[in-house]
């Protein structure tokens, strides 16, 4: 078991310090006003995010928005996580990494059998789906998503590769709730890239109020 560095929680009303060990899935309501921490504990882990409006899961995370509204194909601090309908899920208020995917889109059983010939993986998509399972939300909910520490580098020609991760242990990043908001998190499981150095490691997710 980890031992989790104190100084990695905030200083307000903690509300939950959940260790997700490699490969697993996370979800949970985020109340407007909260902060979710999502601490990548080991670094060069890769984090797949989706969040939803918590009142109408209809409403749910919108990349290509994101990306257009904020004229920027990475996240970082300062950037607002939009839903489809022009409202902001989660503002970014802090990131010790600097950059952050939302073009890679998840791993799947189906996907990880086409790129790497393995029939039956473990992947983000089954983890997204035990945790949407819950709040009675299925396949057709999943979008492109965001991939926290994942870094896929884009070059001059349009090329795009998942590269080697750049976060370093104890990165983190902080996700302000801007209305009641189910954040869903699948700590990849993927072993046949990079974006977990090919070995999956335990991530840190705390919920405050400042
Ligand atoms: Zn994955």
């Amino acid at each position: 078991m980890i031992q989790s560095p104190a100084s990695f929680v905030p200083t307000g009303t903690l509300l939950s310090d959940d260790i997700i060990p490699p490969g697993s899935p996370w979800g949970k309501v985020i109340p407007q006003g909260k902060t979710l921490r999502i601490i990548d504990l080991e670094g060069c882990q890769a984090v797949d995010f989706l969040c939803y409006n918590a009142t109408d899961p209809t409403e749910r995370y919108n990349a290509a928005d994101t990306i257009k509204l904020q004229s920027n194909v990475y996240l970082s601090k300062g950037t607002k996580l939009y839903s489809g309908l022009g409202q902001v899920l989660f503002t970014i208020t802090e990131d010790t990494c600097g950059k952050h995917d939302t073009l890679g889109g998840c791993c799947s059983s189906e996907i990880n059998e086409l790129r790497y010939g393995k029939a039956n993986t473990p992947n983000c998509r089954d983890n997204f789906l035990k945790i949407l399972g819950q709040f009675e939300l299925g396949r057709k909910d999943i979008v492109l998503n965001v991939n926290f520490f994942m870094n896929v580098p884009i070059n001059a020609d349009g090329g795009l590769v998942i590269s080697d991760g750049i976060s370093k242990p104890g990165d983190y990043v902080d996700l302000y709730a801007e209305m009641d908001a189910l954040a869903v998190i699948s700590n990849c499981p993927q072993v046949d890239n990079p974006c977990n150095g090919y070995n999956p490691t335990p991530i840190r997710a705390i919920v405050w109020e400042a």
